[in-house]
């Protein structure tokens, strides 16, 4: 089969590599009808995740349909339209059976190396994807394999994002970073109950999206906290969702939020260590939470929201590509020509 496929740093080919095979009874194998680009992959394409060997499957995000089923798997069968966790969990270990999906004692992450479950990826004609009860649902019959996909990774991160922040309705969040996961977090807040949202980029373009689903764009290259100080009567917002990744972002969230607020972190970074506003958190009294999402808890949710068109991540796909053409994809996409790279396969 043809797959895209890591060769080194700024270097992806697409090439012939063998078809998954089911490894384990819980399997599944999928054809997969819609990968995307993710700006996560992106931290593998710019070499910074350790353990990705060349020659590598990448991807994570996908929809498929299910083409071969474990002797265990009992929720889906051959011809199920499925969308699924870019993170799959076992469902078993003594983190799922708590809820917490994204800290499975055997999963990993799809298409993301050796540190991570050395998982072949999806953006490929065929993915194996491991403990499919757990990691797959299937999708509902009135939303598109396009608006699907992002219920399996970004949607659901940047509405796990806002959730993690204990959103309390008629609050003012601050989204830092308006690529893909940031501006679905624009989407997620005011579907949480935000009464203002705020978004921040250096991108003026990415900035009209977010003005467009409602949020007040700011150009965070000037006087950032000056601007949002402005908004929020001089205090800060009660919430601020980081979603660019690595420490001067984060400390950017710290000066952004109120006495008493949440900083929510989702952007993906390989720094081991950051510098903490120790003092100033005391004093101020805010909490800070980081983490891989957790799509396992809220990926149902999300795909009910998506289904009653309450959130609509399909406005945020900016091009498609073949699977042939996935390398230009990730170039323009690290260059930020384009927004969300869909990658049409089957
Ligand atoms: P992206 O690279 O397309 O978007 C990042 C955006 O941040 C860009 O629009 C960029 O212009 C902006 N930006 C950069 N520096 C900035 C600054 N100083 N101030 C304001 N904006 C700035 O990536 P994406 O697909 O939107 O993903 C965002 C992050 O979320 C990535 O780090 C990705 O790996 C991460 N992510 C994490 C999880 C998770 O499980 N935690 C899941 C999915 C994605
Ligand atoms: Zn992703």
């Amino acid at each position: 089969m043809k797959a895209a496929v890591f060769k080194g740093m700024h270097e992806v080919s697409v090439e012939k590599v063998p078809e998954p095979q089911i490894q384990q009874p819980t399997d599944v194998v999928i054809r997969v009808t819609v990968s995307a680009v993710c700006g996560s992959d992106l931290h593998l394409y710019h070499n910074k995740i350790p353990g990705l060997l060349p020659g590598a499957v990448l991807g994570h995000e996908y929809v498929g349909v299910v083409e071969e089923v474990g002797s265990q798997v009992r929720m889906f069968a051959k011809g199920d339209r499925v969308i699924g966790a870019f993170n799959p969990a076992c469902g078993i270990c003594e983190f799922c059976r708590r809820g917490a999906y994204n800290l499975c004692k055997n999963g990993g992450i799809l298409g993301y190396g050796m540190a991570f479950g050395n998982l072949a990826g999806t953006q490929a004609e065929y993915a194996r994807i491991p403990f499919a009860d757990t990691t797959l649902r299937k999708v509902p019959k009135t939303v598109s394999d396009e608006q699907a996909i992002f219920c399996g990774d970004i949607l659901t991160t940047a509405y796990g994002a806002v959730k993690n922040a204990a959103l309390v309705p008629g609050e003012t969040v601050a989204v830092i970073g308006a690529g893909p996961v940031g501006l679905l977090a624009v989407q997620s807040a005011f579907a949480q109950g935000a009464a203002k949202v705020l978004s921040l980029d250096l991108v003026d373009e990415r900035l009209q999206m977010a003005e467009e689903f409602g949020a007040i764009p700011i150009n965070s290259s000037k006087n950032a906290t000056g601007q949002v100080m402005e908004q929020t009567d001089g205090i800060g917002a009660d919430v601020v969702i980081e979603a660019v990744g690595g420490t001067p972002t984060i400390l950017m969230a710290f000066d952004l939020v109120r006495p008493g607020g949440r900083v929510s972190t989702v952007g993906i970074t390989a720094e081991p260590q950051m510098t903490y506003p120790l003092m100033s958190s005391l004093v101020r009294d805010l909490t800070f939470r980081i983490g891989v999402a957790n799509i396992l808890r809220d990926i149902d949710t999300t795909l009910r929201l998506v289904e009653s068109g309450r959130l609509q991540p399909e406005r945020i796909i900016s091009d498609r590509f073949s699977l042939d053409d996935v390398p230009q994809a990730y170039q323009k996409f690290a260059n930020r020509q384009i927004l969300k790279a869909i990658v049409s396969i089957n």
